[in-house]
């Protein structure tokens, strides 16, 4: 980091950035890749489908922007090690872990099996950490290096009937962020959270006109997010800015935590 005579925090030189965004081949994940990529980082996105991905570089690839993909699925730790290995073998290197692939399958209390259970914890829980531990070597050489792990509202700041187990993974996620931060400061890599609200993803295609509908009535922004809209919270974490914010959340909602009563205009 170099600070100006000013005392102003140098801006953020993307072009020497090496990132890996998990879950990056549709939706939020995306969304991030993009705007690390149109900032000028070398990008890897993984998932565990090879068609979307190949997908997701070809949408990315343009204007000379350096967009990379494997496939890895982050509830196998074996295989989050494979994915952290091949990024820095394919970056050179690693500065920035977006730690976002997750699952949002509604499920209400009495119809939750183990699986259910097991399986949202496997990605949104042990997801986040394997990816955390399978990448920290690199962040450590790095020397700045960031994880940006995608959270929700939904758990940490919410509730929402049938996402019970959802809520409590996201909920979980910042109680790893808030100890991995304590584990990782001396390495200096720092690790803070994202905490979209409704944002328009493919994810959210199969809930409905009716639910979509319901959602934006809730925003007072009226609209849902972008993926560019977390995106841009991710590179703030991300930046030189943000080296000495860490353990930290930030949400990303439009204000829809905000009102203390519905809002009736
Ligand atoms: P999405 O459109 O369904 O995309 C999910 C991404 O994660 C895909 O790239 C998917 O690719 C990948 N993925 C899922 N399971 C995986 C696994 N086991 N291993 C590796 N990759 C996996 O979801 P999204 O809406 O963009 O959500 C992304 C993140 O934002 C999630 O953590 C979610 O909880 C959070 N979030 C979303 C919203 C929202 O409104 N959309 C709001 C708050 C928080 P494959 O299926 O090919 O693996």
């Amino acid at each position: 980091m170099t600070v100006s005579t000013k005392g102003i925090v140098e801006v953020t030189d993307w072009s020497t950035m090496k990132v890996l965004v998990t879950g990056g081949s549709q939706g939020i994940g995306v969304g991030i890749a993009r705007g690390f990529a149109e900032a000028g980082a070398a990008v890897v996105i993984s998932g565990r489908s090879a068609d979307k991905l190949d997908a997701a570089v070809r949408r990315l690839s343009v204007h000379g922007a350096r967009v990379y993909s494997i496939v890895a699925d982050v509830s196998d730790r074996q295989s989050c090690h494979r994915m952290a290995a091949d990024a820095v073998g394919i970056l050179g290197g690693m500065d920035v872990l977006c730690a976002n692939a997750g699952i949002y399958p509604e499920c209400d209390l009495d119809a939750l099996d183990d699986d259910g259970l097991r399986s949202i914890f496997a990605t949104n829980v042990a997801g986040t950490i394997f990816s955390v531990q399978a990448c920290r070597d690199a962040l450590r050489a790095s020397g700045r290096g960031r994880v940006v792990v995608t959270s929700s509202i939904t758990g940490p700041v919410t509730g929402y009937a049938g996402l019970g187990h959802y809520g409590a993974s996201k909920a979980a996620q910042l109680g790893f962020v808030r100890s991995a931060a304590l584990e990782l400061a001396p390495d200096g890599v720092t690790i803070n959270a994202v905490l979209p609200g409704s944002i328009a993803t493919e994810g959210l295609d199969g809930l409905g006109e009716e639910a979509i509908a319901g959602m934006v009535a809730a925003i007072p922004q009226r609209r849902l997010g972008a993926p560019a809209d977390v995106a841009a919270a991710a590179m703030f974490f991300a930046s030189e800015q943000a080296g000495f914010v860490t353990g930290q959340s930030l949400i990303v909602d439009g204000g829809q935590t905000l009102p203390e009563i519905p809002e009736t205009r």
